[in-house]
């Protein structure tokens, strides 16, 4: 499991690597000397000199730490030492039980430590096993087999399906061939590779056809190589992991002071090194929280399932803690706030609107002319300019609409795409033989706002077809189509038609624009995008989801901003966040062009107001996430493509959403929703929240338990008296007696009013008062305890019979403390832990071999009755 988890977690840049790749085309591949062809491969010669270059097709080892080296790394830390260093002393005082003891717990701690910690090595396995034992390649003109390892780039390979792809690839010939990416994208369909350039990422199993690829990177260069690398990086430790840390860090040091501070008192006041030594051991035992990182580990498991049965998974144990500490939530808004499932409203060509009516993906739908009332036209082809937008704007797609076995309808790809094609077959375009033959293809992505393909129609004439935001193609076109001719455009044109897309924009509709240009066979990527010739907008709706109005409801009132960062236009966004409840006032609409102008420090300003950044790019996207978090935001952002995954990074936690999002963003993410439900969103802020409440109090029940042990000690010694606790009894309260409240609190149920109070201020877990109740609740217990112990010796008892009267009387503080700590919402499994916690005790002192295990002695009822009254009264007033 672990080893998925990483494998997962790193898989996250491989989907924007293979898409850059794909970028590349081959003719970029060939003009590459060192990944240049010949038609009969490499020479031999060449191969080695490569080889010297670039090393072993194989991705690079990470050191692997032997067990025993990992079981030693365990005690590293300040709390294991000093419990050595209490073992330790406690063997040269002749106490051999306390030794033993203590050997046990550490040899505990450090079995689980070590058994947990080496998922990365094994991710890197798990990968290098990806690559394939043999390949294929064309090398002096013969077709021969060669270790995997010894592929060079530049290599001819040959691939079938049933291969693994051995290196980094682009295809040069295909027939039908297609590769599994269920590793990239999560999905187990076939992607059709069997166009020439088509990126290939080395571990990927070929599931059909056959082809020749060229090799462009191999061993850390390649796709695998590059994850391998990302796991030697170092992971960024969840701020409650490092509060922890740094908790059981302090508290070992102030053991160690308090440690050597008594001994050293005890040897003053002349009594044996031996006394001494044990003396110092036991404060130093009272003073450290043995089973506070497991329990806190246990409470944020115990909400990681809670979540997953309520439709979302946590990805990492601190991704609960931080969903629970968000103040701001960053949210993209095609598919997240929107349904992301568009259909074609409007169409403007120049010189004519039309309006389309259908819903979805159903391709039954007709074409109004807005403004000519009547019955929709029988054959909108018959408009020259719209026959060419609609057969640019499906030419220029990569989406794909199809039928299955029972006639229903199967989709595939982009939903912005997929309404053009849908437009397209309401107006009867079917695609006609040979105009599809794509010669190249410039891809969208979301920095460029455009794609392009170049495709040779049925006469071999080639033509540039281009689609993409408005403001982004009008600039690139300096003719345009009307009434069947072209003319030139001139700006004021381009300012009219600009204006046109942007009051669709302001009813909400996502408006594209369409371009085409005949160019030369052999025209190269940057030309093909230039000179275009417009050809008009086409304006599609994405509704909000039902849900999101509630949920953006919700979070307002849990006191969470949230914020819409889109690559959409500003004013498509400002419709779509007000119709979700999410209004500003002025500065409240943040563009992608003026956050450009601002510098990281102005940002932060200019952000204070805004409830939508439109027309961001993805560094603008991840620039945002920034300067939130720098104004001390603790930044949730949720995604679903390759664009948002260097945000989702950034922020404290990123949100996958199920249904749409892809491996990239499933990968990036801290919490994958199940399915794409913005409600399952804000029930994970919930569950975040009551696990946070929920470590607190256990953290504050055990922490609490340390402070009376040493608050006793410490009392006890300073009066003169002998030690009250020795390191065996220290160990049976921490361990056995507070085990299962302590789990308990870890899993409360969550409080009525958990979404409707503001978040933790500054998302500091522990919060302000909770030094002062831990420490009220230590204080007044220890010192019970002492009046009774000093009382008890006083009174002329056996030394062991007082120290018995004491661990009765804390026992019952700790339950009375369970009750303090408990939710508003969990009496119910309380009683239970606390009758547990109670029988712990009772049979500490009752059941004889544990009890002379423990070195205690019996109580009569009175005497139990009344320790048992003391604990409890001295906690009568601690404040819940
Ligand atoms: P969000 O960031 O909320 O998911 P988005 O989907 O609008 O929103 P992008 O996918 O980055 O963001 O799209 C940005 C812009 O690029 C769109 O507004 C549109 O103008 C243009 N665009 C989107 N998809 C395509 C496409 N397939 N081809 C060409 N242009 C596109």
């Amino acid at each position: 499991l672990l080893t998925l988890n990483y494998l997962e977690l790193l898989l996250q840049p491989v989907a924007a690597e293979v898409a850059a790749a794909a970028a590349q085309p081959v003719a970029e591949v060939d003009a590459d000397p060192r990944t240049a062809p010949g038609p009969n491969g490499l020479t031999t010669a060449e191969v080695r000199r490569r080889r010297l270059q670039a090393g072993a097709n194989l991705v690079p080892e990470l050191p692997r730490r032997s067990f025993f080296r990992r079981f030693l790394q365990q005690y590293q830390d300040t709390m294991q030492l000093t419990l050595i260093g209490g073992a330790g002393l406690s063997l040269l005082a002749g106490h051999r039980r306390d030794a033993l003891t203590i050997g046990a717990v550490l040899l505990l701690n450090g079995l689980i430590g070590a058994s947990q910690d080496d998922g990365k090595a094994r991710s890197v396995a798990a990968l290098r096993a990806l690559v394939g034992q043999a390949a294929r390649v064309v090398r002096d003109g013969v077709e021969q087999t060669v270790p995997a390892a010894e592929l060079v780039p530049g290599d001819l390979i040959l691939l079938a399906a049933g291969d693994r792809v051995p290196a980094d690839a682009a295809v040069l010939t295909a027939t039908g061939l297609a590769v599994d990416e269920s590793l990239q994208t999560g999905e187990c369909t076939a992607v059709d590779k069997s166009q020439a350039s088509a990126a290939l990422a080395a571990g990927t199993p070929v599931v059909r056809g056959r082809g020749q690829a060229i090799v462009t990177a191999t061993g850390g260069d390649s796709t695998l190589g590059r994850i391998g690398a990302l796991l030697e990086g170092e992971e960024r430790p969840a701020p409650l992991q490092r509060q922890m840390d740094q908790l059981g860090r302090r508290a070992g040091r102030i053991g160690l002071w308090v440690a050597a501070g008594v001994t050293g008192m005890a040897l003053l006041r002349g009594q044996g090194l031996a006394t001494a030594l044990t003396a110092g051991v036991s404060l130093a035992i009272s003073a450290i929280p043995e089973g506070l990182p497991t329990f806190v580990t246990l409470a944020l498991a115990t909400g990681a399932r809670r979540m997953r049965r309520q439709g979302g998974t946590f990805q990492n144990l601190g991704a609960v803690e931080s969903m629970g500490a968000v103040t701001a939530l960053c949210c993209d808004k095609t598919g997240t706030i929107t349904q992301g499932q568009m259909a074609v409203a409007e169409v403007r060509l120049t010189g004519s609107a039309w309006r389309i009516t259908g819903e979805g993906y159903c391709p039954d739908g007709a074409f109004h002319r807005i403004g000519a009332p009547g019955e929709p036209m029988a054959d909108p082809l018959a408009d020259p300019a719209m026959r060419r937008l609609l057969k640019v704007l499906a030419l220029c797609n990569n989406a794909r609409l199809g039928l299955d076995d029972e006639g229903a309808l199967v989709t595939h790809g982009d939903p912005t795409e997929l309404a053009l094609l849908v437009a397209g077959l309401k107006a009867g375009l079917r695609a006609s033989g040979g105009e599809g033959d794509r010669l190249l293809e410039v891809p969208f992505d979301a920095d460029r706002r455009r794609m392009t393909v170049v495709c040779r129609d049925a006469m071999g004439q080639a033509m540039a077809c281009a689609k993409g935001a408005p403001e982004v193609l009008l600039p690139r076109c300096d003719r345009v189509f009307i009434g069947g001719v072209v003319r030139r455009m001139d700006s004021k044109l381009r300012r009219k038609l600009l204006q046109d897309a942007t009051a669709m924009a302001a009813r909400g509709l996502r408006v594209l624009a369409a371009a085409y240009r005949p160019v030369p066979l052999s025209v190269q990527a940057v030309q093909a995008e230039k000179g275009l010739i417009f050809l008009g907008l086409a304006a599609m709706t994405d509704p909000p989801r039902p849900e999101a109005a509630e949920a953006v409801r919700r979070c307002k009132a849990a006191g969470i901003r949230v914020l819409m960062i889109t690559g959409d236009h500003p004013a498509t966004a400002a419709t779509t966040a007000r119709e979700v409840g999410l209004d500003g006032g002025p500065g409240s609409i943040v563009s992608g062009e003026q956050l450009a102008l601002l510098s990281d420090a102005e940002l932060g300003s200019a952000l204070a107001q805004a409830v939508v950044v439109a027309r961001a790019t993805p560094a603008q996207k991840l620039r945002v996430v920034r300067a939130l978090r720098q104004g001390g935001h603790v930044v949730a952002m949720t995604g679903d493509g390759v664009n948002d995954a260097p945000a989702m990074r950034e922020a404290d936690i990123g949100i996958a959403m199920g249904d749409r999002g892809t491996e990239v963003a499933r990968a990036t993410a801290g919490l994958v929703l199940e399915a794409d439900d913005l409600l399952t969103l804000v029930a994970a802020i919930a569950q975040g929240r009551t696990t946070r409440g929920n470590v607190r109090r256990t953290a504050r029940y055990l922490l609490g338990s340390n402070v009376a042990e040493v608050c006793l000690m410490g009392a006890a010694l300073l009066l003169g008296l002998p030690l009250p606790l020795l390191p065996v009894q220290l160990l049976w309260m921490n361990l056995a007696g507070d085990g299962l409240p302590a789990a308990v609190l870890g899993d409360q149920p969550p409080e009525p009013d958990v979404m409707r109070r503001p978040p933790e201020a500054g998302g500091d877990l522990l919060g302000p008062g909770f030094s002062r109740k831990v420490l009220g609740h230590g204080l007044r217990t220890g010192l019970a305890a002492t009046a009774l112990y000093a009382w008890a010796l006083g009174a002329g008892r056996p030394l062991a019979q007082a120290r018995s009267l004491a661990v009765a009387t804390l026992a019952a503080a700790q339950v009375r403390h369970l009750y303090v700590c408990r939710s508003s919402s969990g009496a119910g499994q309380v009683r239970t832990a606390g009758a547990a916690a109670a029988a712990m005790s009772l049979g500490a002192l009752l059941v004889p071999p544990l009890r002379g295990a423990l070195q205690l002695a019996p109580l009569g009822v009175g005497e139990l009755a009344l320790a048992a009254g003391i604990g409890v009264a001295a906690n009568k007033g601690n404040p819940a």
